[in-house]
């Protein structure tokens, strides 16, 4: 069942995100069209149809000329949002297919050299100009693993005395494709069963604490949310995917200047175990070389694209520094996933995101520590919907959440975030030890993690009361879960 829904579904969604500039085209297409009929909604942002209570008609979410399909499009919001943006768009506003908003560039262009005073020790800002595309792999394609670079990566893998586990990469399809892979506990694979070892990050130990992400820009519509985060003083974790920084590092640098959490996601969003040893090197090494370049730090924190990571991965990322961060999972029904990634694709729409958004908070109450959840920055409709009701629903919850970045949430200071500032007490670089013994434990020396115990395959560990989980509706989450899993 899941290999189906992730062969069927889920990699066309990843094709379509790699086709941005074709969706982006295409929706200025839609939008010239629209405008050329008088029926463009792109202009002012509407005063919200969708108020606290609401209930939008089924179907009604579909832009004209779409064909999602219906049990996505039909989905309705089945709870009261405690408030939304008062200059919210209409749910209906925010579909695939979608009339292009405006954007919002990079608010303040920082000047090389520009000095990051709030991380000590912070090289200066580079300048973009120094960028020279031509120096930097195809967009959107694991780099080759030929390079000099990817030799002096892999030196450093070799160098690290970390045991990299020697397990075949799995073959494209998932769980049904790989039965071997995914029945192998000491693999670990997160895709199948969920299995997380001691050193990933898949919570905030704290209860109500919420470790703000967001995955796969910076893209067109990163300033508008960078914008309202900074209205509501609000601080996230971005896991960048490298093609895109290279595509707009303008926003990448006011994303790090605002102080928010960079962290890295890979070069060109593949599925990690499917990789060989030194394309997992090259696409985590070419990820964390640019947002150097652009930065001038290097990121200690990584996402695995899908969440598709198993002890190899692991192990070749702890060796390149990189803690491995996911986001919560309750169960393989109930994670804390959005599901706003398939809104632009048209396979769920925003009621059913927002549903799932509601789950996620009731789940987030019920359990014994805090949560990170999944959503993303690189569709318009995922910034929208994040901006006009998810923010603003959580930052009227009560009890109140307090919303952090990951770094933060986990108790360290956001110097722990890079190589450069990183003073090596608090986040020791290097020293947890990953799957050395193929015994699907990844122990971090010193670690603090609280939020579940060694290879949990399912496990529910963490959790105030279990059995009062079999009174927490899941079922509405799992539909838009299977689109990602
Ligand atoms: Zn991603």
């Amino acid at each position: 069942m899941k290999l189906a829904l992730v062969s069927a579904v889920a990699l066309p969604a990843l094709v379509s995100a790699h086709g941005l500039r074709d969706l982006h085209h295409a929706r200025q297409q839609a939008d010239q069209a629209a405008a050329a009929s008088g029926s463009s909604s792109a202009a002012a942002p509407a005063t919200s149809s969708a108020a606290a209570g609401s209930s939008v008609a089924p179907g009604s979410s579909a832009a004209p000329g779409t064909t999602a399909p219906a049990a996505a499009t039909g989905a309705t919001l089945t709870f009261t949002l405690a408030s939304t943006n008062p200059t919210a768009l209409p749910l209906s506003d925010i579909a695939s297919g979608a009339s292009t908003q405006p954007t919002v560039a990079a608010s303040t262009t920082y000047a090389a050299g520009s000095t990051p005073t709030f991380l000590s020790g912070a090289p200066a800002l580079p300048a973009i100009s120094s960028i020279v595309v031509a120096n930097y792999p195809t967009l959107d394609k694991t780099p080759p693993t030929d390079s000099a670079e990817v030799q002096q990566w892999k030196q450093e893998v070799a160098n690290s005395g970390i045991t990299i586990p020697d397990i075949d990469p799995t073959v494209a399809g998932g769980c049904a494709a790989n039965p071997q892979a995914a029945a192998d506990s000491s693999r670990c694979w997160w895709t199948c069963g969920g299995c997380t070892a001691n050193a990933d990050v898949v919570a905030c130990p704290d209860k109500m604490t919420w470790g703000l992400t967001y995955d796969d820009g910076p893209a067109l519509y990163t300033g508008d949310l960078l914008s309202y985060l900074d209205q509501q003083d609000l601080k996230a974790t971005f896991f960048v995917v490298g093609s895109r920084a290279i595509s707009y590092p303008a926003l990448l640098q006011e994303e790090y200047m605002a102080q928010h959490q960079i962290a890295v996601h890979t070069w060109s969003h593949p599925e990690m175990t499917t990789l060989t040893n030194d394309q997992v090197i090259a696409e985590l090494g070419w990820s964390r070389k640019i947002i150097k370049d652009v930065l001038g730090v290097t990121p200690t924190y990584w996402r695995p694209p899908y969440g598709d990571v198993d002890n190899r991965v692991r192990a070749i990322a702890t060796a390149m520094g990189l803690q491995t961060s996911i986001w919560t999972r309750i169960s393989a029904s109930a994670t804390f996933d959005t599901g706003d990634f398939n809104i632009a694709g048209g396979t769920t729409n925003s009621e059913q995101v927002l549903n799932n958004w509601h789950s996620i908070v009731n789940n987030a109450t019920q359990i014994n520590t805090g949560f990170i959840v999944l959503e993303h920055d690189l569709f318009q409709q995922t910034v929208d919907i994040a901006m006009d009701y998810i923010l603003p629903d959580a930052l009227a919850h009560q009890p109140p959440f307090k919303i952090e970045p990951i770094v933060s949430c986990l108790g360290k200071p956001l110097s722990d975030a890079y190589i450069e500032t990183n003073d090596n007490k608090s986040n020791p670089i290097g020293a947890s030890a990953s799957g050395s013994s193929g015994s699907g434990s990844a122990q971090a020396s010193g670690s603090s993690n609280s939020t579940g115990g060694s290879a949990n395959n399912g496990a529910m560990g963490g959790f105030a009361a279990p059995s009062a989980l079999a009174g927490v509706a899941f079922g509405v989450i799992a539909g838009a879960l299977g689109l990602f899993l």
